[in-house]
């Protein structure tokens, strides 16, 4: 079992909470704890912490708004970071003198700014409207759906690496792909976005109407953590097919196990009762992941990060 040493941050400037409750904060409001939730103060302390873990070995994870996350209910061993407090959040627009360009910390809320940055007439992040995301998460992902990808407005990335040296890439260094990117480091620091100066009437506008959309397409009451799969190529044509569609044709669509249940109304969201358990929605997974292999020969691959003791999504 590994253990975390507290001589890894107790002299830095960060924020500290022992077995902290991840998984009911996460968007499945469900699942255990991390050994330790740090929250840095400073770009100087997370860089030093990300040296110390990688030298004796301590597993570090980034979680972001934990929207496409499933913590285990035994939790998650060592230290996870969250990038909530104001160096990692600031959204800097006009920067080096353009209009065009804006800045935002990797711990700023998707929504949030494309909406503070509508509110000037700055276009361009708002086809990401209803992704419940950080800057850090949706870059890391490449969120996106119907209206485009984030990856579509980036100019550049800063990270800090393995070593906890800063590095910065442009765009043209970066491959944005359907839900991953070619980012290897472990942590996205902030972005840098196009936008394009327009009217706030016709962006406001524009937003409401991509709101809508996910708001009739999918079940965003319930507790998920979004698209479980991810859609896969069609083995003959390469195509992508929908994973939804695959799985509904199963007849899975709405089938419950004790807590989670593939949803009635998108059937690659599984959703989670509140007070159920992560390992129902992983064990619904595997169940789907089962039958949608059986019934046509695609092995599905998660969309969603599984974070646990043993067997989960390996950290960054
Ligand atoms: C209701 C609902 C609807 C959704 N709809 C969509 C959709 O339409 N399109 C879509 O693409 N997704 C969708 N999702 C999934 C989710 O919104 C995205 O995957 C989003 O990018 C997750 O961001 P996050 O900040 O919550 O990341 P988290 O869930 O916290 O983390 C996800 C992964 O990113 C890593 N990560 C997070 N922050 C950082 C960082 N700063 N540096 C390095 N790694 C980091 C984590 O370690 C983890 O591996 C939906 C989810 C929900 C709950």
């Amino acid at each position: 079992m590994i253990r975390t040493s507290r001589s890894l941050f107790g002299d830095l400037d960060v924020q500290v909470e022992a077995d902290a409750p991840i998984g009911v904060s996460s968007w499945f409001c469900t699942g255990g704890t991390a050994d330790f939730l740090i929250r840095p103060n400073t770009i100087d302390a997370l860089a030093e912490l990300i040296r110390r873990c990688r030298q004796v070995d301590t597993p570090l994870r980034i979680m972001g708004e934990g929207a496409n996350l499933l913590v285990d209910d035994d939790g998650v061993p060592g230290i996870v970071v969250r990038l909530d407090q104001e160096p990692f959040k600031a959204i800097e627009t006009n920067v080096d003198g353009n209009l065009e360009l804006v800045r935002v910390g990797a711990g700023a809320d998707l929504s949030r700014t494309l909406m503070t940055l509508s509110r000037t007439g700055l276009a361009g992040l708002e086809p990401l409207m209803g992704v419940p995301a950080s800057i850090g998460g949706a870059i890391r992902m490449n969120a996106g759906g119907a209206f485009g990808e984030i990856g579509d407005a980036v100019h550049a990335v800063a990270c800090l690496d393995a070593q906890g040296e800063l590095q910065v890439y442009p765009a043209d260094e970066l491959r944005f792909e359907y839900r991953r990117t070619n980012i290897v480091d472990p942590v996205v620091l902030w972005a840098a976005f196009k936008v394009e100066p327009t009217d706030p009437m016709a962006l406001r506008t524009r937003i409401k109407e991509i709101a809508a959309y996910k708001k009739r397409t999918q079940p965003l009451a319930e507790k998920s953590a979004g698209c479980m799969f991810r859609n896969p190529n069609d083995p003959s044509s390469g195509e992508r097919v929908s994973a939804g569609k695959l799985i509904d044709q199963t007849g899975l669509k709405g089938h419950r196990l004790r807590s989670a249940e593939v949803s009635p109304r998108h059937a690659n969201f599984i959703t989670v009762d509140r007070g159920g358990k992560a390992r129902d929605a992983i064990e619904l997974g595997d169940l789907v992941r089962r039958r949608v292999f059986d019934a046509c020969g695609i092995d599905l691959q998660r969309e969603v990060v599984v974070w646990g003791r043993d067997g989960s999504d390996p950290p960054a």
